[in-house]
């Protein structure tokens, strides 16, 4: 019985001693689990020697109980306290790996912001409906009748020529420019005065080079009333090119032609650059091109149902590009349409 008893205390103290040097090897929570299993597990080598106890002589197993118990507690106190420090350097670990400096600068966000076009047309906008003006809009997509015909241009006239169209059908096209707006507005607005609209838009022409796209802006106007004058006009447009470019701006107008208004004038601001006295930018005249204008022409008026003997009108049309480029400088209108980030971020 001697030797049993030597037997199963030596296996213990073994074990004992084996758990500890694997514990201090492992490294990682598998490890200890499988080191739990092994020697602690229901089927572990520590509860295979305790299974043996029945072996014993009665009065051996008191002792040896106490010392297997004994040795189960330490181990798996051990295994705990393993467990706990590898608990605590992943923690660290994580801190570390995670850790924020509280006292960096923020990282600005990079805001969008609105584009040339769309800051100048709000502009336009703004001083028009401050004199009174009310925003009108039309469809892209129009008929000939209102893009040509109802504004005294009919099939063969000459003037087409100038505005080479996108036609979808031999009736519909993409507006060659915004003055179809002031036919529909009148056709809704007759017999009531006065019409006084702005009529800001998309219009396309099949050009392309330095100073003219496909596609560009513009924006309409159109006053009609009972009483109205040339000099009504000029005031209006007076007004918008010195809040638009500065209020030392002059304007004069010059006599042009265009189907839908009699008389008609183009309309030229005092030099931006130099302003008046000659330089690259106004070609040495002094002056730069902004817009055309004109009294509404009285076939327009009667097309639409009003009497152009009680009534009468002005109306001008500007190119938002032209006007952009001159406010800011700009060279070539097809920076506007290329999304260079490196000239958007400039406005
Ligand atoms: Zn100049």
């Amino acid at each position: 019985m001697e030797r049993g008893v030597c037997s199963l205390e030596k296996k213990i103290l073994e074990i004992k001693e084996r758990v500890l040097s694997e514990l201090k090897k492992a490294e990682s929570f598998d490890a200890i689990q499988e080191i739990r299993v092994k020697f602690l597990g229901k089927k572990g080598e520590l509860t295979q020697v305790l299974r043996q106890m029945g072996t014993l002589a009665p009065e051996e197993r008191p002792r040896i109980g106490q010392l297997a118990n004994e040795v189960r507690a330490l181990l798996t106190e051990r295994l705990e306290k393993k467990l706990s420090i590898l608990r605590e350097q992943e923690k660290e670990k994580k801190l570390k790996s995670e850790r924020i400096d509280v006292t960096l600068p923020g990282r600005p966000l990079r805001r969008g912001h609105r584009h040339p076009i769309s800051l100048v047309l709000e502009e336009i906008k703004d001083i028009f409906t401050a004199m009174g003006f009310e925003i009108a809009e039309g469809p892209e997509v129009e008929w000939d009748y209102y893009n040509f015909e109802a504004l005294n241009i009919p099939k063969d006239h000459p003037a087409r020529d100038m505005q080479d169209s996108f036609y979808i059908t031999d009736e519909i096209l993409l507006r060659t420019h915004t003055s179809p707006v002031q036919v529909r507005v009148l056709e809704k607005s007759v017999p009531k005065v006065p019409v006084r609209i702005i009529a800001p838009g998309k219009v396309y022409r099949r050009d392309d080079d330095a100073t003219h796209s496909p596609m560009f802006h513009q924006v309409e106007g159109l006053l009609v009333d009972k009483r109205c004058t040339l000099g009504d006009l000029k005031g209006v447009l007076l007004a918008f090119a010195r809040q638009m470019f500065g209020q030392d701006r002059q304007i004069r107008l010059r006599p042009s032609f265009f189907p839908f208004t009699e008389p008609s004038a183009e309309v030229d601001i005092s030099c931006v650059n130099c302003g008046g006295k000659g330089c690259r930018v106004c070609s040495w005249t002094g002056w730069l091109e902004i817009l055309g204008a004109g009294m509404v022409h009285p076939r327009v008026l009667e097309t639409t149902g009003y009497n152009p003997e009680e009534v009468v009108g002005f109306a001008f049309g500007m190119g938002v590009e032209r006007i952009a480029m001159l406010k800011y400088g700009i060279p070539d209108l097809r920076l506007f349409f290329e999304n260079d980030i490196r000239f958007l971020h400039q406005f």
